[in-house]
């Protein structure tokens, strides 16, 4: 199975991914986590990663995909995967179907996770007092929500128009949530 995840910061992607991974037996690539593993290791990328992820802005591009190759050519994503985090906007999607195309491992399915703006502010900023996450500060959320608006809502579209997404309502119970997921998968075999 190989999936991708989207949905606004706060709508429980990540949550669910570590979810899919237990009970699929595929490798969760959070681009997220990738950026925040070489923030902490203070490499060079993750240096240059850093200020602009406390911001709430996008990473560029070209180390997305430079992270993304490599992540993909490690050997448990034979076994497929969730992407959660990316794409983010359009030519990551775009470069997402090259790199899965080079590799011959096209996606099996798009989910998206619907949750209104007012519980996804509530969200984070729980998660803020509970992680104290840089990026979830008042300033950084809002910024997040906006990219969000402007660059990832039309990744939506993107797949959308070639029938591959499924979106589901992501308020309820984590089992509810994850058992719609469940529910939109196409069945392995
Ligand atoms: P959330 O979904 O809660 O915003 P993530 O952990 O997915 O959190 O991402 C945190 C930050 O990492 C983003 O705000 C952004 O700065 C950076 N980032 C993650 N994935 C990407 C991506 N695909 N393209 C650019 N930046 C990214």
């Amino acid at each position: 199975m190989r999936l991708v995840l989207l949905g606004p910061p706060g709508s429980g992607k990540g949550t669910q991914a570590t979810r899919l991974k237990e009970k699929l037996g595929i490798a969760h690539i959070s681009t997220g986590d990738l950026l925040r593993a070489e923030v902490a290791a203070g490499s060079e990328l993750g240096k240059q990663a850093k200020a602009v992820m406390d911001a709430g802005n996008l990473v560029s591009d070209d180390i997305l995909l430079g992270m993304l190759r490599s992540r993909l050519s490690q050997p448990d994503v034979a076994k497929g995967f969730i992407l959660d985090g990316y794409p983010r906007n359009v030519a990551q999607a775009e470069a997402l179907d090259g790199v899965l195309a080079d590799i011959g491992q096209p996606l099996d399915a798009v989910v998206q996770l619907d949750v209104d703006a007012d519980q996804l502010i509530e969200r984070l900023a729980g998660r803020a007092k509970e992680q104290g996450r840089a990026d979830d500060s008042p300033d950084a959320v809002r910024q997040r929500l906006q990219v969000y608006t402007q660059q990832t809502a039309p990744v939506v579209d993107f797949y959308a128009e070639r029938g591959t997404l499924a979106r589901l309502d992501g308020i309820g119970e984590l089992e509810e949530v994850e058992a719609r997921i469940h529910a939109v998968l196409p069945k392995a075999g």
